[in-house]
């Protein structure tokens, strides 16, 4: 098997990363890190999301497994003290798939034909530096509504642990093939009007916003990246055809993950 191992890159997550490289070539591994089927992200769920970005294009060769050198995470579930174990059950066992959704965006411009189309782990957002956004919302080509504020997320189930969740959306197991859509600070008056609850769409659900002003410039995050984008005519998200495949090797259930990262973590 072939296994790639990514750091966040500071000393103790270098050091892991050493280790667990070291281990894995003793038990006959392949290190490629073009070709990996095993990708390990040694850092916190901030360098989950990064290593992801950068295999986006090979999902389905490759599985990942994040070990967190900080506090427990959910992507990166694993602990520093449990890398030995982790080696072992990677050398020794065919590890059981996970797979959880993502979300797909896609950016139509203004005089260009196709779309410039995105996968996001965690979310994508759509704000301004200055003043309001203004959009169109659409659910599956019908008109929903008008939005007015800071906003709007568009988060995966995995993802409703992050952002989403600051906002006030729903915590989604990642076994519903879902995408939510929440609010950042909606103006609602008795000209402006918004649902101001977050929506929960399922896969089949295509939903569009549309600028009202397309001349605006908008700033849009796809997880950890942020851009500047200009002439946008709509953005579309759908739960997207592809899905992200985690390594398991011991059962840790989600509402588990929940309980331990945002209640308490004593056992
Ligand atoms: P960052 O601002 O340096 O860190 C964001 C925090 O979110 C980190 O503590 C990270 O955990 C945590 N996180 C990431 N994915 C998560 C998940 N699925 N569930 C629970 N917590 C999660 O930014 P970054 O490291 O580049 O990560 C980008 C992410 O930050 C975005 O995808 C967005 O979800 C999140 N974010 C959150 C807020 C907010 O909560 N108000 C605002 C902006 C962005 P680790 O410490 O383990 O890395």
């Amino acid at each position: 098997m072939k296994f790639y191992v990514a750091s966040k890159g500071d000393h103790k997550s270098n050091m892991i990363k050493s280790i667990i490289e070291q281990y894995l070539l003793d038990f006959d591994l392949v290190l490629s890190k073009e070709e990996p089927d095993l990708v390990i992200s040694v850092g916190g769920d901030g360098t989950f999301l990064h290593t992801v970005h950068d295999y986006f294009h090979r999902l389905q060769e490759t599985a990942f497994i994040g070990l967190h050198t900080g506090h427990l995470g959910f992507y990166a579930d694993w602990l520093p003290e449990e890398v030995e174990k982790l080696v072992i059950e990677i050398s020794k066992k065919k590890f059981e798939i996970k797979e959880y959704p993502l979300l797909s965006m896609s950016i139509f411009y203004q005089n260009q034909q196709e779309p410039v189309e995105y996968l996001a782990l965690n979310e994508a957002t759509i704000k301004r530096i200055e003043g309001s956004v203004v959009l169109d919302v659409k659910i599956n080509g019908q008109p929903f509504e008008r939005f007015r504020g800071d906003g709007l997320c568009v988060s995966t189930p995995s993802g409703s642990t992050a952002y989403n969740k600051a906002l006030g959306g729903a915590i989604v197991h990642p076994s519903l093939s879902t995408m939510q859509i929440t609010e950042m600070s909606s103006i609602n008056n008795r000209v402006f009007r918004t649902i101001g609850s977050p929506l929960i769409l399922p896969s089949h659900h295509v939903c569009q916003f549309v600028p009202v002003n397309p001349d605006q410039s908008f700033l849009i995050t796809i997880d950890h990246v942020t851009k500047s984008v200009e002439n946008v005519v709509a953005l579309e998200y759908a739960v997207a055809k592809q899905k992200i495949r985690f390594a398991r090797f011991q059962p840790f259930p989600f509402w588990k993950r929940v309980h331990d990262s945002f209640i308490s973590d004593e056992r």
